[in-house]
């Protein structure tokens, strides 16, 4: 899989903090963007974020390339509402050598990964076949979750606050689980203020909210340097 941040918004931190900050001041945005220094924007958007007043977040977005990853995984992405997508198609891109994702669990058992892969290659000869009788759009009917596919999401910061909390979480599936750490790692390097304490719930609010279902394993590993 490879996770690219192709663009995000220009001065992204200075832009939020200046807004947030503008609810307590008689100056606007405008005057507040000229003022603002790092020490400043830290505590500009670290007191509203603190207190829950997450809005102020939303004027920043964030765009990424997804690429190399299955369709079970865009499944799971583009259940996310408040994102923008654009997926490779499978009616206009030819799928006849397209690649296939073997999940680790499979790809750890030499057996296992035998009889899938035998699987795959059986998948692809039947659409193949299909694809010379029927239209590609309705031979792609056979084509598994596990196909790879491209896609760009934009999203703003605060629903990718959001989507971290569910998606970086231990308990959500690895493949998807891959993308959002990179995707968290990413948005945090251009913007560090803002994504500093995101990630899941054991990070982003210092505790768990999955009661019995916790895996009891913070992911320290995703705290901010
Ligand atoms: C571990 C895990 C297991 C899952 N298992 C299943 C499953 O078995 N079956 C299944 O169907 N899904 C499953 N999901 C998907 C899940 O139910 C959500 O659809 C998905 O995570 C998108 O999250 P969301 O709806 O909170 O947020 P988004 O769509 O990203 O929206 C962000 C927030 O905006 C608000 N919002 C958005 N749209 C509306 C709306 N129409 N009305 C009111 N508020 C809105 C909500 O506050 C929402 O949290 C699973 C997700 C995870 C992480």
């Amino acid at each position: 899989m490879r996770v690219t941040l192709l663009s995000y918004t220009k001065d992204a931190e200075r832009l939020c903090a200046s807004a947030a900050h503008s609810c307590y001041s008689s100056k606007g945005a405008s005057d507040l963007m000229e003022e603002w220094d790092e020490r400043k924007g830290a505590r500009w958007l670290g007191i509203p974020l603190a207190s829950g007043h997450q809005s102020v977040i939303e004027h920043a977005s964030y765009t990424f390339s997804i690429e190399g990853v299955s369709r079970s995984l865009t499944h799971q992405l583009v259940r996310h509402r408040l994102a923008s997508y654009s997926q490779m198609s499978q009616r206009y891109v030819d799928m006849k050598n397209a690649d296939y994702v073997v999940p680790r669990s499979i790809s750890s058992d030499p057996l296992l990964e035998e009889r899938y892969r035998a699987l795959m290659e059986r998948i692809w000869e039947e659409y193949r076949e299909l694809s010379k009788k029927v239209p590609v759009e309705d031979a792609r009917y056979v084509l598994p979750n596990a196909c790879t596919t491209n896609i760009t999401v934009t999203m703003n910061a605060r629903e990718l606050w959001h989507f971290f909390e569910l998606r970086t979480c231990r308990r959500a599936q690895e493949e998807i689980r891959e993308v959002a750490d990179q995707m968290l790692f990413l948005a945090r390097e251009a913007s560090p203020l803002i994504f500093k304490d995101a990630g899941p719930p054991c990070i982003s609010k210092g505790k768990c909210p999955e009661g019995k279902m916790s895996c009891g394993k913070p992911r320290k590993e995703l705290r901010a340097l």
